[in-house]
């Protein structure tokens, strides 16, 4: 079996999908990687790398299987060769254009989206760990941003004290927020409507922000929080004006799958906080979590700065791409035996996260989304 790499083109993104040691690793089991040329170079992986882990310079849409990062463009999929595997984020829920044109195409494609999030197949879960990378990252734009220390200080010239930081949404990516704040010494507040979540967010020495919002547990299947409906949204978004307030940095990071983000910090809220206050909304992607959000920008409202990062993985494409490319390594192993490619659909892994098949969308999400009936 031959694994091949693109160099990704889609605008700011530097991750790439396999590092020089998992290619090693990779070819340890008996698989050939072929790189293309500069591929890592955004990352920090020369070719030289790749080449001294066993891997060849070449063409990075030559292997049985294509590994990549973000979607594929047209002219990506027009590279495919039909009957070849595709393997990396596709927006299933979101990119139907894509999914069409790789069903035509006669791809058959696995979106690391659509892993299922079992115990098993934790090894693979690339939403987790780019949304580790985006937490820990918002953390930081956070306390750059602010006019203000994170942590209490007490120096000659008197007293600082510690900054008073909210996450709303404790997912992956809130729960990494939540503990890089607090390694930096904010006081963190953190909220979240599924209430599992309060131990974890109290574990990482933080403070569960009590919200008299009437809400039974907002928990829905597969452990993702279900869409609040318009009378819960307005009371939560009520409450935590007042609370948001108090706070010196706001970091959202609430989703709900398959939807637009749910809007949480009015302009009303933005209005309560004081002068130089800050707000970093990962939700920017999906519409935002703040009223006053604009994608890809760092605005200033009312004396806020609210930023709408994209795509903050590709900011840090190192780690980001190291922890990609294992879990990119834990589907391949999955994939193959004996050297060859073998793809197994009675395996629940591999038939959840399989896209498009045969030239057809085989994803009932991506169906749905792609408006193919029965
Ligand atoms: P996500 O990115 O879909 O959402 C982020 C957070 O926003 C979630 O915690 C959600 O509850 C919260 N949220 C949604 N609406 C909200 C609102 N109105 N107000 C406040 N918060 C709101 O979530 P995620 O980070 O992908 O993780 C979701 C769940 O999946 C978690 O329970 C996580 O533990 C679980 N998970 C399981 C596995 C596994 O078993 N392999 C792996 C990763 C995550």
């Amino acid at each position: 079996m031959n694994v091949s790499v693109p160099k990704e083109v889609a605008e700011g993104e530097r991750r790439v999908a396999l590092v020089p040691e998992v290619v090693e690793r990779l070819i340890q089991n008996g698989i050939q990687v072929t790189i293309e040329d500069g591929a890592g170079e955004g990352a920090h992986h020369p070719n030289a790398a790749y080449e001294q882990a066993g891997a060849s310079i070449g063409d990075g849409f030559s292997g049985d299987v294509i590994a990549k990062v973000a979607p594929p463009s047209a002219e990506e999929i027009a590279r495919l060769a039909e009957g070849s595997v595709l393997v990396g984020f596709l927006q299933p829920l979101t990119a139907s254009d894509t999914v069409r044109a790789l069903a035509e195409r006669g791809v058959t494609s696995f979106a690391m989206e659509a892993i299922p999030r079992i115990t098993r197949a934790q090894s693979m879960d690339a939403l987790s760990s780019q949304a580790t990378v985006s937490g820990y990252r918002a953390a930081l734009l956070a306390a750059q941003e602010l006019p203000r220390f994170f942590p209490m200080l007490t120096t000659a010239a008197g007293t600082i004290r510690p900054a008073k930081v909210l996450v709303l949404g404790a997912g992956v990516a809130g729960l990494q927020a939540i503990a890089t704040s607090r390694r930096l010494g904010a006081v963190v507040h953190a909220f979240d409507v599924r209430s599992a979540v309060k131990e974890q967010i109290e574990s990482l020495g933080a403070r569960f922000l009590e919200l008299d919002m009437g809400l039974e547990d907002a928990e829905a299947a597969g452990g993702y929080a279900r869409q609040l409906t318009d009378e819960e949204q307005q009371r939560q978004r009520e409450l935590l004006a007042e609370e948001i307030g108090k706070m010196d940095a706001v970091i959202s990071t609430a989703a709900v799958p398959g939807r637009r983000a749910p809007l949480l910090v009015t302009e009303q809220a933005v209005k309560n906080m004081s002068p130089g206050s800050v707000i970093v909304d990962l939700a920017a992607e999906t519409g935002g979590n703040c009223e006053l959000t604009e994608a890809g920008q760092t605005v200033v409202k009312e004396d806020v700065t609210i930023l709408g990062p994209l795509n903050l993985p590709a900011t840090m494409p190192d780690h980001a791409s190291s922890l990609y490319a294992r879990n990119v390594q834990s589907l391949l192993d999955l994939m193959v035996a004996d050297g060859e490619l073998t793809l197994d659909f009675e395996d629940e892994v591999i038939a959840g996260a399989c896209i498009t098949r045969d030239g057809q969308i085989v994803h009932e999400g991506a169906r749905s989304a792609a408006g193919v009936t029965a």
